[in-house]
């Protein structure tokens, strides 16, 4: 037997037992004629004692012992004299009289502690290193126990588990596809599934009726803290419902979740709250919730009084920090600066600080009397001590988005935003379409298997871009953790909507004839949705990126240095792929 026991679980209750312990050495201390080592695994961390004046030939060997060697060690358990009350098993340590060493180690090439001195880049090429970290392990296991308890709560609800293929045909959500190349059917490719998509909606039309999967979708985009070139969705669909039926069932997830992960029982129901009135009030569709500061539109007060700025923007709009009169130039300068950043891209911020006598004094006092100001002051309901910050531009969209970011700044700066403390909503009534710059036509905000609202059908002929979509997204702290809609399921609809889309008929049955014809057997109607499951992980991690709750990640040019993928391939390779490869400078 290579370990009795691990090095987690020893206490007071088995001094003066024998075991046999394995694990790799964190780090050693020789005090006087006392050589201590830390010793770890998954489940811990253990003290082992070699005296010298007991066995100098076995204190010897524990001397020559280097960091992450792995080791097993015999002896017996011992209550310390110098307990350790951060430890669980601080009570005890283990008197060793036998020692062996399993596997040697380099000096590894940063400390594997909670507090390590690797950096980013060190820690993700030697990721299995990193791994052996408590608060990265930590991560996964806690990552572990949510997809456990995803499972248990939706087969105690009739789901089947079913696999769907990674080597399809397109699936598209709004990113690029990872193609793979086919050797048998050469210069055809695959994609890899955005999402499983169609195939979920296939397997409605089998007649599954509940299916789920825990799935990697793969989408060719730009990376931020909350992307992944490759993530993991909790993917769902279910036949014969409407959309309450739906989010009723995964807001019942949702607080099993909360409840087995975080012991946070959440009884209200969620707020519902349209699209039209997240972007109206927090310029946004996924409002963070922690914290007020709704918008308060400000174009009847502030037009006409000769401000130019004022006077030709299509919208101004503010928000009310409450106690935040007494910030300084300069963090109103500072302010003025994160909204004129690039990303961000205002012209400029106008405040209103509301003074202990109840005056308010702005930085645009020279176009505004009191009287105007005090307007501005009531429309916020501000009282003394407040900072009223305003946002105004030509492009109404543009301008609340901007006002957001100042939002969550201010939100951050006041310290609104509490890892935790959980706000949870569902974003409902999504347009069905977005224009898109780029690409010069409607585009489908949700995918283009979404059904339109019973009631904005007739609208698809006249006025596609006020059609509303039976979708929805669950947003928490202002992260979209999950997403889905009502389906389609009449093949002269899905046709309808490929056309508006800018679909030729052809062009639409040869990418989803498959699907169209599908429907035509029989459909039911269908709806599902999908959970992002590292963005659950992090949220309930508290982490600030998703990467940390992937055991092997990509970086943020979607590289996996550890295995410095992707590379270039050998030319017999490129042969049998028959590729050729013509990089543009
Ligand atoms: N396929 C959608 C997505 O990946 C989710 C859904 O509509 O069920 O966002």
């Amino acid at each position: 037997m290579y370990r009795t026991k691990t090095c987690g679980e020893l206490r007071l209750s088995d001094a003066g037992t024998t075991v046999t312990l394995a694990g790799w050495v964190q780090r050693l201390r020789k005090m006087g004629g006392m050589t201590f080592v830390d010793l770890r695994d998954r489940y811990g961390i253990t003290q082992i004692v070699f005296n010298n004046e007991v066995n100098a030939d076995l204190c010897e060997a524990a001397n020559h012992l280097g960091r992450e060697y792995v080791v097993q060690v015999t002896g017996t358990v011992s209550e310390r004299s110098n307990k350790n009350a951060n430890l669980p098993t601080g009570d005890i340590e283990i008197i060793a009289g036998q020692l062996c060493v399993l596997n040697p180690s380099e000096i590894p090439p940063f400390t594997i502690e909670d507090d390590t001195d690797g950096g980013d880049d060190l820690r993700m090429k030697y990721r299995y290193l990193d791994l052996r970290r408590t608060a990265v392990r930590k991560n996964l296991e806690l990552r572990h126990k949510m997809t456990m308890e995803v499972r248990r709560y939706l087969d105690s609800k009739g789901f089947l588990e079913i696999e769907t293929p990674m080597l399809v045909g397109s699936t598209p959500e709004g990113a690029r596809d990872f193609v793979v190349p086919s050797r048998m059917n050469q210069g055809q490719f695959y994609a890899l599934p955005q999402s499983p998509q169609t195939l979920k909606q296939l397997l409605m039309v089998s007649g599954m009726d509940r299916y789920f999967q825990i799935v990697k979708c793969f989408r060719d985009e730009d990376l931020r803290a909350d992307r992944q070139p490759e993530f993991t969705q909790i993917d769902c669909e279910m036949s014969y419902v409407h959309q309450d039926d739906i989010i009723n069932l995964f807001e019942g997830m949702a607080k099993h979740l909360f409840k087995e992960i975080r012991g946070i029982e959440l009884t209200e129901p969620f707020q519902r709250m349209p699209w039209a009135e997240a972007m109206k009030y927090y310029g946004s569709d996924k409002p963070d919730l922690r914290f007020g500061m709704k918008f308060v539109e400000l174009m009847d007060i502030l037009k006409g009084y000769g401000f130019s700025v004022f006077d030709n923007a299509e919208y101004i709009g503010g928000i009310c920090a409450k106690g935040a009169a007494s910030y300084t130039r300069k963090q109103i300068d500072q302010l003025t600066e994160f909204v004129k950043r690039p990303q961000i891209g205002a012209k400029g911020m106008v405040y209103a600080r509301i003074e202990a006598d109840g005056t308010v004094k702005s930085s645009v006092d020279k176009f505004y009397s009191q009287d105007v100001l005090a307007k501005v002051k009531e429309a916020f309901a501000a009282e003394p001590g407040d900072l009223i910050l305003i946002l105004s531009g030509d492009d109404a969209m543009k301008t609340r988005k901007q006002l957001c970011e100042l939002r969550l700044e201010m939100g951050n700066r006041l310290g609104l935003r509490d890892k935790n403390q959980f706000a949870c909503l569902w974003v409902v009534d999504f347009p069905m379409f977005e224009w898109s710059d780029e690409e010069q036509r409607l585009m489908a905000m949700h995918h283009p298997f979404t059904h339109p609202k019973d009631e904005d059908i007739a609208l698809l002929d006249t006025d596609p871009a006020a059609v509303r979509a039976d979708a929805y997204d669950m947003v928490i702290n202002g992260v979209e953790v999950g997403g889905g809609s009502i389906r389609i399921h009449d093949s002269k609809l899905q046709a309808k909507m490929f056309e508006i889309l800018g679909f030729t008929p052809e062009k639409a049955q040869e990418q989803f004839g498959f699907l169209m014809n599908a429907f035509k057997f029989g459909a039911p109607p269908h709806g599902g949705l999908a959970y992002g499951l590292d963005r659950w992980v992090s949220l309930f991690a508290g982490l600030d990126s998703i990467r940390d709750c992937i055991a092997f990640p990509k970086n943020n040019s979607g590289r996996d240095v550890m295995l410095d993928a992707p590379a270039a391939l050998d030319q017999k390779q490129l042969d049998e792929l028959a590729l050729k490869i013509d990089i543009k400078e």
